[in-house]
């Protein structure tokens, strides 16, 4: 489902980010993507869902090339893609629902598949009872929940999240996999940035280490391996 070819990305400071990046993620797989910070993670994951373009190289995501692909076809793009951030990124103004229903009032579905897609995956979060709030109104861990939320209600097959656990305690950062997990036993792909050496190593997945932009480790099942 996605695949890099020789990826290298130099950012405009003349900082090479991606040094010939070559790896293949199938569908369903749920990927850890670990390493220092600086390494290049974050540009890793990134340039899947062309918020960061290659300098050089290949990305192909379900077929497509993302490299090339026209401007005006970004959007489309970017709805098959969910991606799930640090810092939640939610609309202030808007309460729990809006934010949830926003991504699918943007593409226009009807009302009525709105209201019954948001509270099946309000549900899913375990947020229905808190969907008239507002993000002050909510800790940490709900954020989290109502950015993932978002970003899996248009049903993506692939799911992006970058250090999503990086702001939430140990305890709420369990919780937040969970949701990951099941997600995933859906069938949808999670790459997933981290620094939580912990759910790395106990929840076991496939390992891409990244480290001065070059994949270093690539392990189905592999611990996290640095201190940190
Ligand atoms: P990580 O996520 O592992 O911390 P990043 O991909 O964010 O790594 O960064 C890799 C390198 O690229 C770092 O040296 C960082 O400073 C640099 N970098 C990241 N984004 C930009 C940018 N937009 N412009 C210039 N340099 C950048
Ligand atoms: P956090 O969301 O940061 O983990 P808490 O665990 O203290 O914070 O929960 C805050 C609120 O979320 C409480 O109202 C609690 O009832 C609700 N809650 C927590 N976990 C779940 C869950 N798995 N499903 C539904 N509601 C939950």
């Amino acid at each position: 489902m996605i695949v890099m070819k020789n990826v290298y990305k130099k950012y405009s400071n003349g900082v090479v980010a991606a040094n010939g990046i070559n790896i293949e993620i199938g569908r369903g797989e749920f990927v850890y993507v670990v390493g220092p910070s600086g390494a290049g993670k974050s540009t890793f994951i990134k340039m899947m869902y062309r918020e960061a373009i290659p300098t050089s190289g290949e990305i192909i995501i379900n077929g497509i090339n993302i490299g090339t692909l026209r401007e005006k076809r970004v959007p489309y793009l970017r709805r098959k893609i969910g991606v799930v951030f640090q810092d939640f990124k939610l609309l202030q103004k808007l309460n729990v629902y809006e934010n949830v229903a926003y991504a699918l009032e943007v593409i226009e579905e009807s009302p009525a598949q709105i209201r019954q897609k948001v509270n099946d995956v309000l549900a899913l979060v375990g947020l229905t009872h808190k969907a008239r709030m507002f993000p002050t109104e909510l800790s940490g861990g709900e954020q989290q929940r109502v950015s993932i939320a978002r970003s899996i209600v248009n049903v993506p097959q692939l799911v992006i999240a970058d250090e999503p656990t990086g702001n939430l305690d140990p305890e709420t950062s369990w919780e937040i996999m969970k949701i990951f997990e099941e997600i995933n036993l859906r069938g949808t792909t999670i790459i997933m940035a981290t620094h939580n050496k912990e759910i790395v190593n106990r929840i076991r997945h496939r390992v891409i280490a990244i480290d001065g932009g070059m994949v270093t480790r690539d392990e189905f099942g592999g611990d996290y391996g640095y201190e940190s």
